[in-house]
Formats: structure tokens, sequence, C-alpha cells
């Protein structure tokens, strides 16, 4: 007899972790309560343009990269489509700009020609870097010696310092200390308090090459969703789970407004927050829960969706970065004056893309607290003051965009915004965080949670464990998976791929 499971929410890390246990031979059922699948992977339809909602720039699919392994172990690998896309980085108002490449000796090549003198520093910077996340099993697609089913672990010296204090340990000059953090608006850095690793992950990820899907990222997701119903699985959506029923420390059920869902085993991909708000209350004993609700999230953000007139701005093949201020790369919080500190801006590639863009984009970092007094409105119904809040950030970054590209406001036809308000609606996620759980090197237990659960067959996946985003939620998939069919099971396949 097949094992069966029900994943509830049908995301990233739900996807991912679907579709390897249906590969395996277990009967999947993904609950999503969207209207479509993805999670991060979703897209909407706006003025008649597509736009990506949480995947915009995507590490490990470069050849050979550790996510397109798993994406080949799963047979979607050929029917890929993305683009390798260099970062450059705005600083200021000047139109000072910083171009950074890709590879080892492409990322120490393009910043040694601003600071010539940092040359061998930069050298021994990146090696630093490597040395991190080359000791990691997990991120190597390695089998590991002992399988906890816990955080990525490595015991190198560097690992749990500080990301600002590990850069500072190798680089002298101040400026170039602030540029090589400029990847922290996709992980959400606190200076003092984000470990090394996680810097480490994701710079490595950025250095081995960045990639942006071709189209959106819709066509990613019906590949992953694929590969659950051609092994006889099946994503339901408008399947929002409302209650999971225990007994005996044990999962029964999965309730939604369509029927019951009943499996051997169970996987939440959602908040651990919004998971206990759907468990009994006695099925977590209270320290657990305590613990998951004083961790700390990572920011939110206010992204700007833009329809561009035809033929009126030039499509741009990088990403860029803007940052306001360099001393204040670890710094997300919100002043009327000062915000944004930085954002990303981008024209996502189009299929066959031409000379011009269709549309651009822009994310910048939100705390939560911005939009509190709006926390209990529903979406539509939020009120005038709202609509004018929304109308005055959206004219704050379009008279930044102005400055790096002069001009770019006559470009756009039309415009919509969403808030930390629309994330939390949007992905059930506490706070609208982007990148869930943030750890913290001085309290790294706190953040440590394990796929294991005080429920014998409820597991868990998705960002907030080990790490978010593209590099972190499919290795999670991988180490959930292994949960279940026993430790190394997948990573002695990938290895060999
Ligand atoms: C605006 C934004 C931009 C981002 N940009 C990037 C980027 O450029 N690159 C990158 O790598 N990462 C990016 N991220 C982060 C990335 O999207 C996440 O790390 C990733 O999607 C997390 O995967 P997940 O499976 O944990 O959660 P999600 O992908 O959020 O999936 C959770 C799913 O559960 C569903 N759900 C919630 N509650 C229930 C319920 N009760 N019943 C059923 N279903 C439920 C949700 O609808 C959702 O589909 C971004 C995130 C955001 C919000």
């Amino acid at each position: 007899m097949k094992k069966s499971v029900v994943i509830i929410g049908g995301g990233l890390g739900g996807l991912f972790t679907g579709a390897i246990l249906a590969k395996e031979g277990l009967q999947v059922t993904v609950l999503e309560k969207n209207s479509t699948a993805g999670g991060g992977l979703q897209t909407f339809k706006r003025f008649g343009c597509e736009f990506d909602t949480g995947m915009h720039v995507v590490c490990g699919m470069q050849k050979g990269g550790n996510i397109r392994k798993i994406c080949k172990y799963l047979g979607i690998e050929d029917k890929i489509n993305v683009l390798q896309s260099p970062d450059r980085l705005y600083v200021g108002y000047d139109g000072e700009f910083y171009d950074i490449a890709a590879t080892k000796d492409g990322f120490v090549d393009s910043l040694s020609k601003y600071f010539p003198e940092e040359r061998e520093n930069l050298r021994t910077y990146v090696n630093a870097l490597f040395n991190i996340t080359d000791k990691i099993d997990l991120y190597n697609l390695r089998p590991t010696e002992q399988f906890s089913g816990m955080d990525f672990f490595s015991s190198t010296d560097d690992f749990m310092l500080p990301a600002d204090v590990f850069i500072a340990k190798y680089l002298d000059n101040s400026k170039l200390r602030s540029i090589v953090a400029y990847t922290n608006t996709l992980y959400g850095g606190r200076a003092g308090k984000t470990p090394a690793y996680v810097h480490a992950i994701i710079s490595v990820s950025f250095i081995n090459g960045i990639v942006r899907f071709e189209d959106t990222s819709r066509g990613f997701k019906d590949l992953l969703v694929s590969v659950i119903t051609e092994n006889g699985g099946r994503v339901l959506t408008n399947a929002k789970v409302e209650k999971i029923v225990t007994e005996n420390k044990n999962a029964i059920c999965a309730k939604t407004q369509n029927g019951d869902y009943y499996a051997d085993l169970y996987i939440s991909d959602i908040h651990p927050c919004s998971l206990l708000q759907i468990l009994d209350n006695e099925a977590f004993p209270k320290s657990y829960k305590n613990r998951l609700e004083s961790i700390p999230n990572s920011f939110s953000a206010f992204l700007l969706y833009i329809k561009l007139k035809k033929n009126a701005f030039k499509y741009l093949d990088r990403n860029e970065y803007f940052m306001t201020n360099l001393a204040k790369v670890w710094d997300f919080g919100y002043t009327f004056e000062d915000w944004p500190l930085g954002f990303l801006f981008m024209t996502p590639p189009q299929k066959n893309q031409g000379e011009y863009a269709d549309t651009a984009l822009v994310t910048a970092p939100m705390p939560f607290d911005v939009v509190r007094k709006w926390e209990n409105t529903t979406s539509g119904n939020r009120g005038k003051g709202y609509e004018d809040f929304k109308a005055q950030q959206t004219k704050k970054i379009l008279s930044r965009l102005e400055k790096i590209h002069p001009g770019f406001a006559d470009c756009i036809e039309n415009i919509c915004s969403s808030t930390p308000l629309t994330i939390r609606d949007f992905y059930n996620v506490k706070e609208g965080s982007l990148f869930g759980f943030s750890k913290d090197c001085g309290n790294i237990i706190l953040s440590q949670i394990p796929v294991f659960t005080k429920i014998k067959n409820l597991l868990l996946t998705g960002q907030n464990v080990n790490l978010h985003g593209f590099c972190g939620v499919p290795l999670t998939a991988v180490m959930t998976s292994e949960a279940i069919l026993g430790g190394n099971y997948i990573t002695n396949k990938l290895c060999k791929i």
C-alpha cells in the first residue's frame, strides 16, 4: 500500500516536497487556499500583463547549480526557461553605480575595479564565503553523517559570526563592506544578529549566478504540479485548511470547507504561527507555541507592478539594487522622510524579449508596523487613508527611480501596488514577512525549527526551516522528504546526478 500524505499549502516548499514524495511513490494531495498554487511562484494578471508575486531573482538554477540538480532528478530540468542576469548596485542620488559580476573571479575583478587596493582582501573574503558553504552537506546535496532534520550545520570558525562582523574581518574599506552586503534586501540581515552562514549562502548563490524566469514563474510552478499529478498525486486549489484534527499526538485529518482529507502523514508548508491557529489548542506544548510566537520575522515589503507604455523603456537584462545610504545597509526601519532606504528594480524578461520592456517591478522593504493601523481591515475595504498612504509611497519610490532612470515616470502606462497587508493575506504569513523567521546568532536555538514536530505524523517544510527563497526552500523539501523516506535517501540519488 502506498503511504498517503496531505500537504497543507501549495507554495514553493509544498510543491517541491510534494513532487519529491510523489516521484518516490507516495500518494500526495496538496491543499492550497488560493485559486492557484505556487505561493511565492504565483503570478497574477493586471492591465493585461502577468506579474510575478514572490520569485523575482532565482539562485541555484545556473548549469550545475544545486537546485537545478533537484530539478534534474525530478525530470523537469530540460523544460525550465531561465535567463542569467548580472547585478548593478546604485548608491545615492548622483548616479554612482557598481556592476557586480558572477563567478568567483568575476566578483573579485568587478569590485576590484572600484577598490583596487582591496583586491587581495576581496579574494580572501570570497574564499571565506565559499569555505562556509562548502562545508554544509545539504547545500552541496551531499549525504550527511547524522541526519537531524534541523537547520544547516557546519563547524567552521566563521559560520556563526554576525554577518557584518564576518565582512569586517576580511575587508578594510567601510564602503566596500556595505557594498558586498547589497543582497541584504533578499534576506533581511540584521547587524550583530544574522549569522554569517546566511550571508554566505545568499552571496555564494549570487556569485554562482542569478537567473530570472522567462515569462514569469508560472511555467515553473506548472512543472512542479505536473510532477505531482503525473505520479498519481493531486494539487487542489481553493482548499484552505481550516483545522487539523489531532488525537493522541497524531494528526487525523485536514478539514477544508469542501471536505475532509485523511492521510498517513501530514506536512505543513505554511508559516508555523499560522499552523498554530489551525491546530487544536493542546496539540503542541505551550512552551513550543510560545517559542514559535516569539521568534522575530523578517521585514515585509511594498511592491510596485508597472505596465510600461509600448516601446518607451528599454529592457534591462540586469537586476538593479538601489541604496540611498550605504551606512544603513543593515537597517530596514521606516521613517517617513527616509523611506525607502533601498529597493530592487527590474524589468522581468518576456518570451522572445525585444529591445523594450513591457513591465517593471519594484520591491522595497517595509516593516509591518507601518500598516499596523489597518491590520483589522480586509482587502478592498481598507479606506481612503490606506489608498492615500499607498499613493504617497508610490510617489516616493518613483521620485527615487527618476534619479537613476530620468524620464521613467513618463514611460508608465499603468501602475498598482501591494503592501505588507497584501502579502500577509495572500500567503497567510505572519506580519507579511517576506522571508519568515529571522535567525539570530546570539540565540540560534530559538530559530532552529526541526522538520519534526510534537505530533508524530505532522512534519514541516518551507522557508521557516533552514532558509527562505529559491536557494533554501527546495533544500528543506529534500530534508522533509528524507525525514519520511530515510536519512540520505534523496541526497544519495542527487549526488550521482
Ligand atoms: C514579495 C516577495 C518577493 C520575494 N522575492 C524573492 C526572490 O526574488 N527570490 C527568492 O528566492 N525568494 C523571494 N521571496 C521569498 C520566497 O517567495 C519564499 O521564500 C518562498 O516562496 C517560501 O516558500 P514556502 O513554501 O515556505 O511558502 P509560500 O511559497 O508562501 O507557500 C505557502 C503556501 O501556503 C498557502 N496557505 C497558507 N495558509 C494555508 C491554509 N490554511 N490552507 C491551505 N493553504 C494555505 C499559501 O497560499 C501559499 O501558497 C519573496 C517573497 C515575497 C513575499
